[in-house]
């Protein structure tokens, strides 16, 4: 088997980097939640802290790939124009059920 065989592809790659991510994230919450209960974590402001990993969490999970981009089916070149933004994937932000939903067009 040669190296291009043993290569993940980009997607599969992206997944392997949003499930790092997440494990990271799953560490760094139970530690921050330790912190907060803490003698030392008293003057932290848990609502603020709280508030960014709840939306940290939430923008990983919609980020992930999770269909193949439609253009796919027709023979279409994915570009940064593209829902998919050049990936070839959607993310679960615009999939529900299994088929594209519209979006409002925000990216970050
Ligand atoms: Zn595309």
């Amino acid at each position: 088997m040669d190296n291009e065989e043993e290569k993940l592809s980009p997607a599969d790659e992206a997944m392997v980097d949003f499930d790092s991510v997440n494990n990271t994230y799953a560490l760094l919450s139970l530690q921050v939640r330790r912190l907060l209960k803490s003698e030392f974590g008293k003057h932290l402001h848990k609502d603020s802290i709280m508030s960014c990993l709840h939306n940290f969490k939430n923008e990983l999970m919609w980020g992930y790939p999770s269909m193949a981009c439609p253009h796919a089916f027709a023979n279409k070149k994915h570009e940064d124009t593209c829902q998919c933004k050049g990936t070839g994937f959607l993310p679960r932000s615009q999939v529900k059920d299994g088929k594209r939903v519209a979006t409002n067009g925000s990216s970050s």
